[in-house]
């Protein structure tokens, strides 16, 4: 069986569930199996039980290329699965398991990436580091973010992959593949909406908030941002169809024109977007509430700010008893889109699928990436090939059940990591 199969069956069978997260257990096994491939290893933990491992096969100074990856899961309800989630079962060339895709598959192809250039006596002209952190999927600072601060020297790199694309994209009969090179920056906001309480049983007398904050909800879901044109945006439509409308109100409809999945894909990313998801009133059925409060997930394209975020919802919801309030404001950071790992992951596409093109998109969520580009200016894509599995179905599968990934596509993302440190380090 290959080694990436056994690596990954292994790691899945270490429930690392987040949270409590317990990811020591999976470092200490990465540690295990690297070390006995001649590589260096070091761990970092804020608490004993969340260790990040951070690996490295030293360089002569050059350029530093960092391979990061996480090694804590969402929660697996087994009744919902067809295979015990923390089982790693090979059915048919694919393993099953809680992480095969998010993202214990790549920490499994990274590893073996590594030990295998390390057997070789691969000397790279700079740093090749291998980050497998803690605590991506809740973010409550044991992992990436609290080493950037914490550790910076463990995991500076000028260069990084992480999770985040790679998949392969049919658009019209056209092959691509995209390589994430920005993130939208979550910034959800609260909205408070202000009445006056009275009893139920008589509502003219009171001013009912949750009333007054439906009307504002409407407004919020009826609203359609101006589209604005993007260079992620623009270089996807210019390699899918080899030219961008001018007008960008014309993007969505020339992009469905060519394929459905391709406007999919770029709507979110002409725009911020404001989605309306919590909201709490009255505690009491007979009391109508003085106090409304709803909570906006929003996420701003890079560069855009949270001041322009909230005088926009101001435009959008008008005059009225309300107040805004951010809640956070989480990532919208970018990669320039010419590099040299640019290069890299488009000669390896050029090898493995002659014709096709390699595009860059803005993922509309947030990912370790973001880390490094804000803590060391970090050229940071997301690409870990994906062929075997189309991408809707894994889509389907990643946080879900009967997560699995099909051997084909571990040992084409271990070629990939293998070509980049060849690439960039060689
Ligand atoms: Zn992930």
């Amino acid at each position: 069986m290959s080694e990436v199969v056994e690596l990954l069956q292994r790691l899945i069978r270490v429930d690392t569930t987040n949270p409590p997260g317990n990811e020591t257990t999976a470092a200490e096994l990465l540690r295990a199996y690297l070390e006995a491939n001649g590589v260096a290893c070091e761990m970092y933990a804020k608490v004993p039980d969340r260790a990040n491992l951070v690996a490295r096969i030293p360089g002569a100074g050059g350029p530093s290329l960092a391979l990061l990856s996480h090694t804590d899961v969402v929660i697996a309800d087994p009744a919902e699965w067809e295979r015990d989630p923390f089982g790693g079962e090979l059915v048919d060339g694919e393993v099953w398991g809680r992480g095969a895709l998010d993202m214990k598959g790549q920490v499994a192809a990274t590893a073996v990436a590594l030990g295998s250039l390390a057997r070789e006596g691969f000397r790279p002209s700079g740093d090749l580091i291998f980050v497998a952190a803690a605590d991506e999927e809740v973010g409550d600072g044991f992992g990436l973010p609290w080493l950037c601060s914490e550790h910076p020297d463990a995991v500076r790199a000028d260069y990084s992959l992480n999770e985040g694309g790679g998949e392969r994209l049919d658009l019209d009969g056209k092959a691509v593949w995209v390589c994430a090179a920005a993130e939208k920056m979550s910034a959800p906001f609260r909205l408070g909406v202000h009445g006056r309480s009275g009893h139920a049983s008589m509502p003219g007398i009171a001013d009912n908030a949750l009333l007054k904050a439906a009307a504002l909800v409407e407004k919020l879901g009826a609203y359609r941002p101006e589209p604005r044109l993007e260079p992620e945006v623009a270089a996807l439509l210019q390699a899918v169809a080899g030219s961008v409308p001018e007008d960008p109100s014309e993007l969505v409809p020339f992009a469905r024109a060519i394929d459905r999945q391709l406007s999919d894909l770029i709507e979110p990313l002409l725009s911020l977007t404001f989605a309306p998801t919590m909201i709490e009133a009255s505690r009491k059925r007979n009391v109508i509430p003085a106090l409304c409060e709803v909570t906006v997930d929003s996420r701003l394209l890079p560069g855009q700010t949270v001041d322009e975020q909230l005088e926009l919802a101001r435009t959008v919801l008008g005059d009225g008893d309300y107040e805004l309030e951010s809640i956070e404001a989480q990532g919208g950071t970018r990669s320039p889109m010419e590099s040299l790992l640019w290069d890299a992951v488009a000669s390896f596409v050029a090898d493995q699928d002659p014709g096709a093109a390699v595009a860059p998109v803005c993922v509309s969520g947030f990912t370790d990436s973001h880390w490094m580009r804000d803590a060391f200016g970090t050229v940071a894509y997301g690409f870990f090939p994906a062929r075997a599995m189309p991408p809707e179905e894994a889509a389907l599968l990643i946080h879900s059940a009967n997560e699995r990934v099909p051997v084909d596509d571990l040992e084409l993302g271990v070629r990939f990591l293998r070509h980049a440190a060849h690439a960039m380090l060689g």
